[in-house]
């Protein structure tokens, strides 16, 4: 019977497998590809997925920069043609993702489909408001400790509901519990005005408190990844989504 891989599965460690080109290209090769214009965006493209030996090679600066360049393509509408066929076959037998995601559950911000990454790129938690509580930090734990991803990336959103619900002290069972963990962005928030919900400015700015909050929770609260922060292994890194325009906009 074959084994299904799962997100713990002990081969992330281990498991090397080659792209889709059939090459298993280190970083000189990706280079030499990239200087001739074969890869665009060097280590995301024209792969169905990163092998260990690439994903392990990155900087989390270079990282930050993958992310960015497929931000980029996402905004301009120049995504990847993905085939994720071929990205589902890549990573049925391991995972080697660079980075681990922390994102709001508003369905208009996918982090896959904002940052134009593949099947296999990207550890994905999901929150309303992008908080961290102690089972997301074991799940970054997990994706940075133990499967190697060499970023953490929280990104907030512009007109965030969860943060609206916390800013307007809403109240509705569980979510009242969840609100309660974003109600000191809004009163950390400097801002002279309307410091209401419907004042989408100040929305927008509670949510970027609270973006830079979470970072400061994660660090805080996670020995193990400010430990790996510190030894320059990993970063954590903020960031908001503009739902207007497309852009993920680094803020910490
Ligand atoms: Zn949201």
């Amino acid at each position: 019977m074959e084994t299904t891989p799962t997100c713990c599965d002990s081969s992330v460690a281990t498991y090397s497998r080659r792209t889709a080109l059939g090459l298993t290209l280190g970083a000189a090769g990706v280079g030499a590809l990239s200087g001739l214009g074969l890869l665009a965006a060097p280590l995301v493209t024209h792969a169905a997925a990163l092998t260990k030996e690439q994903r392990d090679k990155l900087t989390p600066d270079q990282v930050i920069e993958m992310l960015q360049a497929g931000n980029e393509r996402f905004r301009t509408g120049k995504m990847e043609a993905h085939d994720y066929l071929a990205q589902k076959q890549a990573t049925a037998g391991g995972q080697f993702p660079a980075a681990a995601i922390l994102s709001c559950i508003d369905s208009r911000a996918p982090a896959e489909i904002i940052l134009d990454a593949r099947i296999g790129d990207t550890f994905n938690a999901r929150i309303a408001g992008n908080i961290a509580n102690d089972d997301l930090l074991g799940s970054l734990e997990f994706a940075c400790a133990a499967a190697g991803a060499k970023l953490v990336l929280v990104m907030g959103h512009t007109a965030c509901g969860a943060v609206k619900g916390a800013i307007d002290g809403v109240e509705l069972g569980h979510l009242t519990g969840l609100l309660s963990k974003i109600k000191p962005a809004v009163a950390a928030t400097k801002y002279t005005g309307d410091r209401t919900g419907a004042n989408a400015a100040f929305v927008d700015e509670v949510a970027k408190t609270n973006v830079l909050r979470t970072v400061d929770t994660i660090r805080q609260q996670s020995s193990i990844l400010s430990g790996l922060e510190k030894d320059g292994k990993i970063k954590i890194v903020g960031s908001m989504y503009h739902l207007v325009g497309g852009r993920v906009e680094f803020v910490a």
